[in-house]
């Protein structure tokens, strides 16, 4: 509770030099001495520069990526044109770690501090479409980058190289590490390069989130287990031989109603959500098998694995009705986001210091332009085309409705980081006009305001041994006394493909 009982006097501290010298250049800023100042150093001006200077570059890789448009554990191009940019940047690349084709880890410099960026570049079936604000696929029956990762990705290994030209001018020390995290749609990339120790050396983690909304990440979010159950009946003709013939199906509609009951007594902040992705072939076989698939989510972790073990004695009670078996298999489990603190002072602070996407006229009107062809499919109405300032900083975590991958590696390292409006105001993630928005202009303005941040904000990392001494006791405090258990056996390695 300590570091907490610290950083709100260096949050105080802030506030009241933000309030003396609005608009100055140098900010107050977090770490534990409330004294520091997060400001524009040499280091992070030659970062800056850098990503100015090689705009039009950073814009292209995102181009190739968006166009690419690979789904989870599929994207082999997207990784590679990270790996290759990286390489010729001097990085050192280990491909393919974790049992991920698509995962990847490099690092430039050597020793500690260790700091680590995030990037992303799967993404989503049936969303592709052109970077025009109209509803028109790119590619008929293809994925898009509906959830804006191509910027994610892009933008995270802009900041590497940035801070890696301000080491190498600046003579920082330390390690700048780009993580490769394939497969955030289906909750997988990060949770087995976890399992396998890959940040398990890293000081603090830093990433950003294409969003409609541009504030630093101070935030929890849900705790999600993804889960398969498998039924395996007998089949015989449903009209002639019903008797002999034990459905799978009747099992997964059993086992289904049984959940349903289940909500009665769960908490409030339960989710669970199922598709069948197996029941039969057509009605006068009796389905031999059939599978059911799960998420099950919750604020604390704890409740994912309690409410993970009412499913099972459900799935074993509907097994038994039907007289057919069931095996079960997890794909993936993350806990819940754990929010830091000091991370968030000082992303919100170099935030502050970039300053937020300030969108051209032309942007603002293709905003709108995707607004209105969103509001004619959805009748939902708009107010303003983009959201342009910065969000202050919340005294409490933001609690969201969402899972992450993020998850697991927050209770393991500090981690921080940022979203950016990166598409208009009000549309939901997942929809064509965000796929639209991160292949155009306004897209990449906002990927460019996110690299510069983290490039700061990792600079700041390497040189400030406070801040991340700050930001390991605020993990400390807030995990002290909770148990990390996954509910991935031990021996599970990545799956091969996302279905
Ligand atoms: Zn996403």
């Amino acid at each position: 509770m300590n570091a907490i009982a610290r950083s709100r006097t260096a949050r105080a501290a802030m506030r009241h030099v933000l309030g003396a010298a609005l608009g100055a250049s140098a900010l107050c800023g977090p770490s534990a001495d409330a004294t520091d100042e997060v400001s524009l150093t040499p280091a992070k001006a030659t970062a800056l520069e850098w990503i100015e200077h090689n705009r039009s570059g950073i814009v292209d890789v995102n181009q190739a990526i968006w166009g690419y448009a690979e789904l989870g554990l599929q994207e082999t191009r997207s990784a590679r044109t990270l790996m290759d940019w990286l390489e010729s940047n001097d990085f050192t690349i280990e491909e393919g770690v974790a049992g991920m084709p698509t995962a990847f880890v490099a690092n430039y410099g050597s020793g500690q501090p260790i700091i680590g960026l995030l990037a992303e570049y799967d993404a989503l079936p049936d969303l592709s479409q052109v970077a025009e604000p109209h509803r028109e696929p790119r590619i008929v029956d293809g994925a898009g980058h509906g959830c804006g990762h191509s910027l994610y990705g892009a933008g995270s290994t802009a900041a590497a190289i940035a801070i890696r030209q301000a080491m190498a001018a600046h003579d920082l020390p330390g390690t700048v590490r780009l993580y490769g995290t394939p497969a955030e749609e289906t909750v997988i990339g990060k949770i087995y390069m976890v399992k396998a120790g890959f940040f398990d050396d890293v000081d603090a983690v830093l990433r950003w989130h294409p969003m409609d909304v541009t504030e630093a990440m101070y935030t929890t979010s849900l705790a999600m287990a993804s889960v398969k159950f498998d039924f395996a009946g007998v089949s015989a003709h449903a009209a002639a031989a019903p008797e002999r013939g034990r459905s799978a199906l009747d099992a997964v509609e059993l086992m289904n109603v049984g959940a349903n009951y289940l909500r009665e007594h769960v908490k409030d902040d339960a989710r669970i959500h199922y598709v069948i992705t197996e029941g039969g072939g057509q009605p006068n076989v009796v389905p031999a098998r059939a599978q059911v698939w799960y998420y099950i989510r919750a604020y604390v972790h704890a409740d994912v694995a309690a409410y993970y073990g009412r499913l099972l004695d459900i799935a074993r009670g509907a097994a038994m009705m039907t007289r057919t078996d069931v095996s079960v298999h997890i794909d993936s489990d993350t806990h819940e986001l754990i929010p830091n603190r000091p991370l968030a002072e000082l992303v919100d602070a170099n935030l502050r210091l970039i300053g937020g996407p300030d969108f051209s006229s032309t942007e603002e009107t293709f905003a709108r332009m995707l607004q209105e062809g969103f509001a004619r499919e959805s009748n939902i109405e708009f107010d303003r085309p983009v959201l342009e300032e910065i969000r202050p900083l919340p005294q409490e975590p933001a609690r969201t409705s969402a899972s992450t991958d993020v998850g697991d590696l927050s209770w393991k390292v500090p981690t921080g980081g940022l979203t950016v409006a990166s598409y208009p105001a009000g549309i939901p993630i997942h929809s064509w006009p965000v796929v639209a928005a991160s292949g155009a202009p306004m897209g990449h303005r906002a990927m460019l305001v996110a690299a510069k941040t983290l490039a700061a904000s990792g600079i700041d990392l390497l040189t400030r041994p406070a801040t991340l001494e700050a930001a390991r006791a605020d993990l400390r405090a807030r995990t002290a006394g909770a148990e990390f258990r996954s509910l991935l056996p031990a021996e599970q390695t990545a799956p091969e493909s996302i279905r």
